[in-house]
């Protein structure tokens, strides 16, 4: 008697909120996986707005990192843009202080 072969279950993690998804389950639309790879949970009953859609979620979220990015190299641009002018200013201050000093020396010289 041959052997009935199991069907195997490939499990993946959803990539985003990590919900295990038979990803053979036959006509399972409980999933979706992307172009690049990546599986994403989405639960959906056709007429209504989806139940759980992972992969809006991840790319809503993704999105915001990305804001988030910009919006912190923005604040390090404008910290840069302060310590050049703060420099600038200290370069200010110590020629002022260079001229000073010559002036003093100057002075001193021409007293002797
Ligand atoms: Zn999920």
């Amino acid at each position: 008697m041959r052997r009935k072969r199991h069907r195997p279950i490939f499990v993946r993690n959803c990539d985003y909120c990590g919900t295990q998804l038979q990803t053979n389950e036959p006509g399972s639309d409980s999933y979706v996986i992307t172009n690049e790879h990546k599986i994403f949970c989405r639960i959906h009953i056709p007429g209504q707005e989806p139940i759980k859609d992972c992969l809006e979620d991840y790319s809503r979220s993704k999105k915001n990192v990305r804001n988030e990015k910009l919006r912190q190299e923005k604040a390090n641009e404008e910290k840069k843009e302060i310590s050049k002018k703060e420099k600038e200013k200290i370069i200010k201050k110590f020629d002022d202080y260079l001229f000073e000093l010559k002036q003093k020396q100057r002075r001193l010289r021409a007293s002797k």
